[in-house]
């Protein structure tokens, strides 16, 4: 075990990092940030490359790919995100300065997921010049927190061999368990179209809320429904059941503007979330069975929209998940636990690939807030598992 790190260089890292308010909304300052941490990749010895997505918006979208070649028949992938969710009303104080109290370290994008840049130009920086198992491809995306259009989700279609590895940890998650997958997602909407009248003489205007009341009623029902699919995958310890599960949730209702109108459109949206294993197509062709049966007999016209990408998970014997449970086991002296994640992550965009994906690291705690922080003790332990991973 090496001496005690004292992370000196990871936490300067870090702040410089949180300095920039890489808001994947206004997206403001990617240029800025990608270009800082491919210099500071390229003043540790390590060659870079900024590869930027054309955008509809002509914002700026670039993704940075740090390149450590130890002439190695192995390559290891490694993706992590600058971008940031625009801080929230709740922050009392500046967003973007680090804070350090004792061991913990709080910033917007402290955790998720600039610590994990931190981390991987950690220990490519003290990897340097020792021998190592495998080269490495690090890859530090934009738009994770919208999608990854313009991310991720570009560099795997339209620069796949950037990318080929034999492994890939996406470090944009927790200590607690490896993911090895994760769900698939679906997001759809319904939208009608009513008549719009004066609620004194609805008689003249048939009450578009009044039939999309036991309508919503029923359709809430698919609930139900989704919750009979069981995965192969198991869910982490903290869910409700053991395996993964299919989920469905209406989150949006649009419709009315004032008492006294009877509103003359209304939208649903909602959110389905797919096993692991579920091909995608078929999951959104049975909602919109279901849906489409629900409006006839309510005697609604509603026009299904949806969009959905597929979840993926590698199988718990598959030699890189074995790897690096072997790394976790041995530096957080316990046996990891193997769960598929119940969100959707980056990682589904690399598996399509045909490249064993797991999630693990940085760790944290509540990201997406104002009390977004993360330990020295995470940033330390996700850096040993990295360099055992590199190393071995
Ligand atoms: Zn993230």
């Amino acid at each position: 075990m090496p001496p005690k790190d004292s992370l000196e260089y990871e936490v300067n890292l870090l702040r410089k990092l949180v300095a920039f308010n890489t808001d994947s909304e206004t997206k403001a300052n990617y240029a800025a940030c990608a270009d800082f941490i491919a210099k500071e990749a390229r003043a540790l010895g390590f060659r870079t490359e900024i590869v930027s997505a054309k955008a509809q918006d002509k914002k700026q979208r670039p993704n940075v790919l740090i390149y450590f070649d130890n002439k190695r028949k192995k390559d290891l992938l490694v993706v992590t995100h600058f971008d940031v969710v625009s801080a929230g009303s709740d922050w009392t104080r500046k967003p973007n300065e680090l804070l350090r109290k004792g061991t913990k370290l709080s910033g917007l994008g402290a955790a998720d997921d600039k610590a994990a840049i931190a981390v991987c130009l950690g220990a490519l920086r003290d990897l340097r010049g020792k021998e190592c198992g495998k080269n490495v491809k690090i890859v530090v995306g934009c738009d994770e927190e919208v999608g990854s259009e313009y991310g991720i989700k570009f560099l795997s279609e339209r620069h796949p061999k950037k990318l080929g590895a034999h492994g890939c940890l996406v470090m944009d998650s927790k200590l607690s368990h490896i993911g090895i997958g994760c769900s698939g997602i679906v997001m759809g909407f319904i939208e009608f179209k009513g008549t719009a009248g004066h609620a004194a003489y609805a008689f003249r205007n048939p009450n578009i809320v009044h039939k999309l009341v036991p309508f919503l009623n029923d359709l809430k029902e698919y609930e139900k429904e989704r919750e009979k699919a069981a995965s192969v995958v198991a869910a982490p310890s903290f869910a409700p059941k053991k395996k993964i599960w299919g989920r469905f949730n209406i989150t949006i209702l649009k419709v009315g503007h004032k008492t006294n109108a009877i509103p003359g459109s209304a939208e649903i949206g909602f959110d389905i979330r797919a096993l692991p294993e579920e091909n995608i197509k078929a999951v959104m062709s049975g909602f919109k069975s279901f849906a489409i049966r629900l409006l006839k007999k309510h005697g609604l016209k509603g026009i299904i929209s949806m969009t959905g990408s597929n979840g993926y998970f590698v199988p718990k014997n598959n030699g890189f998940v074995k790897e690096i449970a072997e790394c976790v086991k041995s530096i957080i002296g316990r046996k990891a636990e193997l769960a598929g994640e119940l969100g959707a992550t980056d990682g589904r965009f690399i598996a399509r690939l045909g490249i064993p994906t797991v999630g693990f690291g940085p760790g944290g705690s509540n990201p997406h807030s104002a009390q977004e922080s993360i330990t020295l003790k995470e940033i330390r332990l996700s850096k040993r598992v990295l360099m055992k991973l590199i190393r071995g």
